[in-house]
């Protein structure tokens, strides 16, 4: 039932705010290398406004395609930045792929996810390369695309991916950004990864775990 799935992705947002009040120093710190410092902020003040729009719609018997979708306009009006805007984009974009009348399976959810990624890569207009949250995305993208008819499951699937995605992430300390703030400061990033990225890749391995849970 759709409403089953509104509670399960009400209480996936739920973990992941957790996770993110736990990361916010350490994101803070790596966007201050060659950002402005407030990613791990803004990512909480995200999540934080996306949780709570989700568990009162759930609340008030909205299905999983509205809960997704209030829930990512939620975190783009409260978190301000380009990641509030990106990620709000995502989850709205997820939660077109779900209905209000029925539980979402595991095609919805990979389609759902796929979307959320091409949502942020039409939004920001980054490249792989760029150092940006979209170098840990589109590996991700790419993986669950190839999984799609491949039989294994929504949870195995994302799990892989998130590994793709986590390497990627990791990788982005070896470049220097060519958008987003960072850009402006040259070489100042080479040594640390960018922060939308790592908050990116941490947030689909949770996803990841809390699907085979
Ligand atoms: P702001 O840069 O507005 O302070 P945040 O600090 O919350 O916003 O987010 C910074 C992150 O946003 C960067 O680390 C990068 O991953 C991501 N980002 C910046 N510009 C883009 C873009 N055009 N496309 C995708 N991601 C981007
Ligand atoms: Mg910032
Ligand atoms: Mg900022």
């Amino acid at each position: 039932e759709s409403r089953d799935s509104a509670r399960t992705i009400t209480s996936i947002l739920g973990e992941v705010e957790s996770l993110l009040v736990e990361l916010e120093p350490e994101l803070g710190r790596m966007d201050a290398v060659a950002g402005d410092g407030d990613h791990g902020q803004g990512m909480v003040l995200g999540i934080r406004a996306a949780h709570a729009t989700a568990q009162r719609a759930a609340e008030n018997g909205a299905g999983a395609r509205t809960v997704l979708v209030q829930a990512g306009a939620s975190w783009s009006a409260d978190a301000g930045g380009t990641s509030g805007a990106l990620w709000g984009a995502a989850l709205t974009s997820l939660g077109s792929a779900f209905a209000d009348d029925t539980a979402v399976d595991d095609e919805q959810l990979l389609t759902g996810l796929v979307q959320a990624v091409e949502a942020v890569e039409r939004l920001g207009r980054a490249k792989p390369g760029d150092k940006t949250m979209v170098d840990a995305a589109v590996p991700f993208r790419e993986s669950l695309a190839e999984a799609k008819g491949s039989g294994s499951s929504a949870a195995d699937a994302v799990a892989a991916a998130a590994e793709k995605a986590t390497a990627a992430a990791e990788d982005t300390a070896d470049i220097a950004a060519t958008m987003g703030r960072a850009r402006n400061h040259g070489d100042k990033s080479v040594g640390t990864p960018d922060p939308g990225a790592i908050s990116f890749s941490k947030i689909v391995t949770l996803l990841g775990e809390q699907l085979s849970a």
